[in-house]
């Protein structure tokens, strides 16, 4: 990577548009999904997105617990995002800290919005993300492998939810952020939505964009999604296709 300047900002963007890692400004990173990666989950799934390795695993619908937040006309869906204490370049403490908390809301009230919930009354949808390997974008990988596990294990939803971050590198709007891109970017926007009506489920922003900026963003965070939800369907494809022998 080359560097700029005594504070070793890496150069983001070549002068002839080129990103840290040789993608343009519209291009996602690889993805590989994996359905159906555990054996004793209801559901899960694996997902590999540039260097971004996470497991995804849901248990459900069964009894709520604590019990105090059972609800007499519809499942919830409790979710935990976690990241491994080797996940990252600097060991990260283990448990859950704010970060993870909020991320574990975001994402959980991102599928309570697609779940037919009031199915199953009283139960909870427990959905569990371990994120292995961060390298920018793990929020959407996770929601990404939790939304196919999801699937795998059979809970009746309105869609699949694809997920993408877009943001602003180098003053250019570019999708799926990496880790320097994170880092040294001007905007991080992350987004995820139902691909048949394009209602966003999952919204959030850190940084500044203007309003021509954020339209531009949000239009290629769209194609991102779609883009993903191909890979998605994809992955359940190959898993059914296989039957069960494609399972770990
Ligand atoms: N990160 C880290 N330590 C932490 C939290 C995050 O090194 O405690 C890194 C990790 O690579 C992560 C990236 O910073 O993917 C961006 O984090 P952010 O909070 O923006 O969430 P994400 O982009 O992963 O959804």
């Amino acid at each position: 990577m080359g560097t700029v300047g005594a504070k070793d900002v890496p150069v983001l963007m070549s002068p002839d548009g080129l990103r840290i890692d040789g993608r343009r400004e519209d291009e996602i990173r690889p993805i590989r999904i994996v359905a159906g990666a555990l054996r004793q989950a209801d559901g899960s799934a694996f997902v590999e997105w540039g260097h971004n390795k996470v497991m995804a695993a849901v248990y459900g619908p069964r009894e709520v617990h604590p019990r105090h937040l059972q609800e007499n006309h519809k499942a919830i869906v409790q979710c935990r995002y976690n990241m491994a204490a080797f996940s990252v370049d600097e060991r990260k403490r283990p448990g859950l800290d704010r970060r993870s908390q909020e991320i574990s809301k975001v994402i959980g009230e991102a599928f309570e919005s697609v779940v037919f919930a009031e199915e199953f009354p009283r139960t909870s949808i427990d959905v569990y993300i371990e994120v292995l390997q961060a390298n920018a974008g793990t929020r959407c990988a996770g929601l990404v492998a939790a939304s196919v596990a999801l699937a795998d294990a059979g809970i009746p939803m309105v869609d699949l939810l694809p997920a993408v971050a877009v943001g602003k590198v180098a003053g250019e709007i570019v999708l799926d952020l990496k880790k320097e891109e994170d880092n040294y970017g001007e905007a991080d926007l992350p987004m995820a939505l139902v691909p048949q009506s394009g209602r966003l489920v999952l919204l959030q922003m850190e940084g500044h964009l203007t309003r021509e900026e954020l339209a531009k963003a949000l239009d290629l965070g769209v194609q991102g999604c779609r883009e993903v939800h191909a890979k998605m369907k994809e992955a359940l494809r190959t898993r059914y296709a296989e039957g069960d022998g494609g399972a770990a």
